[in-house]
């Protein structure tokens, strides 16, 4: 917009200039041509003076010296501006103008009128009092005009009213119309980035996986952006549907896994119990049992991910107590940290209602849980703990644990993320790197969210705010 601004602005300030130098050529010209004729005019007049047989140069005062005929003199008076008679070596008559300079002029004058010659007719003379443009005239043809230049001039000061007068203004036109072409090019190019601005945004908004039925607006007034969308809107439909095409077939797949694999496990629990298994056999069958019970969990994830992205998953929402929920999370914590050697506190339970899915929200907060006992070492303490802040609540599990580095922090939600897998290739606790995943898709679906804060060696906390249900504000003042 600036460049375009200062383009036009160039422009115009060129155009200006190119007309400002001609116009002053021009005008130049017209004065030398003027004086020219002024000079041409005294000599024509010199010469029939010399041809109808007057004396034309006369020595009427020998103090004076030789000086033109006193009737060519006053018919010389008539013409106008600074006009000057002069022979070889001294000037024979001057005009009223001329008469009027300073002697330092008048003495300026006289010694440019020997510097025109026939080749360089032309000056302009520099004085104190005035600037003139002085035009030699060399004819000579009749008796007794032999010898004498006739030198005409004329003040330049008319080109400085040129000057002034036309130049002046546009100079000072010049910066408001560079302000105004600035502010009109801020409009039009604002106007002409606009529909792209809106593409931009309504783009910006389709950006997350789950927008992906949303589509672009084609009725703008520029086909070239109608073009664009409409290709845009094809990309994303087809980005749609291998979308769907993939979360489908992980949903039916992971379905179709579970029963064969309920099948298995009731198998294996069979041929556990049967008589006829030997001893050595157990080892194996109980490693099977405990595999098969990892797949079983990690197809029912894959499954719940996969029907959340899908958006077929219900969230049955109901008035949900979170500090009874909380003290059972806390009784299943404790007796898993006592088979880990690892501290349970509960340090605060408000009692607080919240609008939610009960099974899920059970889920998310054990999911918390597990995982700092899971990443706490021996002797470590994992603290639980519920408050409200303002209109949200905040359940937040605290550990002494192993700790996140921090380049792995933006990680932490993604689906199939391990710090083990990255760190180590061998997966030391069993997880799939699903959890936090659901747990944050639980926290989303019920209008909140999941954050974590973590120091490597020292221990994370994981916090999840939820909004406060209507009410737990009854349940507060009641
Ligand atoms: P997993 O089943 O592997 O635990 P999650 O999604 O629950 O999967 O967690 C992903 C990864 O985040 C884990 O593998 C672990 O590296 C890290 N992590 C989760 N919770 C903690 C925690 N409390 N302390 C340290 N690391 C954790």
């Amino acid at each position: 917009m600036l460049a375009y601004a200062l383009a036009l602005g160039g422009s115009l300030a060129v155009v200006a200039l190119v007309f400002w130098s001609a116009s002053m050529g021009a005008a130049r010209r017209t004065q030398q041509l003027r004086v020219d004729g002024v000079a041409r005019l005294a000599a024509r007049l010199i010469q029939q003076a010399g041809t109808s047989g007057v004396s034309v140069v006369v020595t009427s005062d020998s103090l004076v010296g030789r000086q033109l005929e006193p009737g060519l003199r006053r018919i010389l008076a008539a013409a106008p501006g600074y006009v000057l008679v002069a022979d070889s070596s001294r000037v024979l008559y001057t005009s009223a103008l001329v008469r009027a300079l300073t002697p330092r002029d008048g003495a300026g004058i006289t010694s440019a009128v020997y510097r025109l010659t026939p080749d360089l007719p032309a000056a302009e003379v520099r004085l104190d009092s005035v600037r003139l443009l002085l035009v030699a005239n060399f004819e000579a043809g009749a008796p007794g005009t032999r010898g004498l230049r006739v030198i005409a001039g004329e003040s330049t000061a008319s080109l400085a009213v040129i000057r002034n007068q036309m130049f002046r203004p546009v100079g000072l036109a010049l910066p408001v119309i560079f302000g105004i072409s600035l502010l009109i090019a801020w409009i039009v190019a604002g106007r002409a980035v606009e529909p792209v601005d809106r593409l931009i945004l309504e783009l910006e908004a389709i950006r997350d996986g789950r927008s992906l039925h949303r589509r672009l607006p084609v009725e703008s007034e520029t086909a070239e952006l109608d073009r664009l969308a409409e290709t845009i809107n094809a990309m994303i439909a087809r980005l749609e549907s291998s979308f769907a095409a993939l979360r489908r077939f992980t949903a039916d797949a992971s379905h179709e896994l579970k029963t064969p694999l309920t099948v298995l496990r009731a198998d294996i629990e069979r041929a556990m119990q049967s008589s006829k298994m030997s001893y050595d056999q157990l080892p194996a069958l109980e490693e099977a049992l405990a595999e098969t019970a990892r797949m079983a969990n990690l197809v029912d994830s894959l499954l719940t991910l996969a029907r959340a992205d899908e958006g077929r998953f219900d969230v049955h929402k109901e008035a949900v107590e979170l500090e009874p929920m909380m003290r059972e999370v806390f009784e299943t914590s404790t007796i898993l940290g006592e088979e880990a050697g690892v501290t349970v506190q509960l340090s605060v339970a408000d009692p607080v209602t919240v609008h939610g899915d009960p099974v899920r929200l059970r889920q998310l907060f054990l999911n918390l849980a597990t995982n700092a006992l899971k990443y706490t070492a021996r002797g470590g303490t994992v603290t639980l703990a519920l408050e409200r802040r303002g209109e949200h609540v905040a359940f937040s599990v605290h550990d002494t644990g192993q700790g996140i580095a921090a380049a792995d922090l933006p990680f932490i939600f993604d689906r199939f993320w391990r710090a083990d897998r990255v760190r180590s290739r061998t997966p030391e606790r069993g997880g799939f790197g699903l959890g936090l995943a659901i747990a944050q898709w639980i926290a989303h679906a019920h209008g909140g969210s999941i954050s974590v804060a973590s120091r490597l060696g020292r221990g994370s906390t994981f916090t999840v705010l939820l909004p406060v249900g209507p009410d737990a504000v009854a349940t507060e003042s009641g």
